[in-house]
């Protein structure tokens, strides 16, 4: 079945319209979030943001300057906190000592950012892109592991890496920053319904635009 990535986000938005996608109550907020979910849950994430929270430590400014091992401490629900307490500290001083913060990033091209982002330890593409497109506004669909199972099992064509399904996106979607936004939250929330490792297809909505369900695949 080929679904182009328009028809596939109408169909996503009748089930779960507006998921106010990323969560974060500001934009350091999301960056931070968006490091701390790498190989965890997002309530082991949610732990370690009210702790940050609680601690009024939520600002790039105090997070440049703070104590590695406390970080640690603060983030341990998240795991892999040694790595993500040396990004966070790492990008907060960059961000600070280029910037001076986040706001000033959101005039920089996309090609800017990246060049800049992408050098530093800890932070991936689906990290960057996260950050690119919730926390700086930028029109950059977040594709994850879940985004390329959906696609390989609804049977859409040449959608096997993350170019790929930028490009698969791009095609219909374009840069309706609203729509990038909401989609990876769609995929997301599908994904964990009904599009799961094992997959509840007999309950699924897309079942009669799906490949895996129709048994085009194995
Ligand atoms: S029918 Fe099954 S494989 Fe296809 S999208 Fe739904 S849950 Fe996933």
């Amino acid at each position: 079945m080929n679904i182009n990535a328009a028809s596939l986000y109408e169909e996503l938005f009748s089930l779960y319209g507006n998921t106010q996608w990323w969560p974060g109550e500001t934009d350091d907020e999301i960056i931070l979030g968006a490091i701390l979910t790498q190989n965890t849950s997002w309530s082991n994430v949610e732990k370690s943001l009210s702790r940050i929270r609680n601690e009024g430590l939520m600002k790039l400014e105090m997070l440049a300057d703070i104590d590695k091992s406390h970080l640690i401490e603060l983030i341990h629900s998240s795991g892999f906190y040694n790595q993500k307490a040396r990004t966070i500290i790492e990008l907060s001083k960059m961000i600070v000592s280029n910037y001076g913060g986040i706001d000033a990033m959101k005039n920089e091209s996309n090609e800017k950012l990246e060049a800049f982002i992408k050098p530093i330890s800890g932070i991936g593409q689906e990290t960057m892109d996260a950050i690119l497109c919730y926390a700086l506004d930028k029109p950059v669909f977040v594709v994850d592991k879940y985004t390329l199972r959906l696609m390989d099992r609804l049977g859409v064509k040449n959608v096997s890496n993350i170019r790929k399904a930028k490009e698969y996106v791009l095609a219909s979607i374009g840069e309706d920053l609203g729509k990038l936004k909401n989609l990876h939250g769609l995929i997301v929330n599908f994904s964990k319904d009904y599009c799961r490792s094992k997959p509840a297809c007999n309950d699924c909505p897309l079942r009669n635009k799906c490949d895996f369900a129709s048994g085009k695949q194995d």
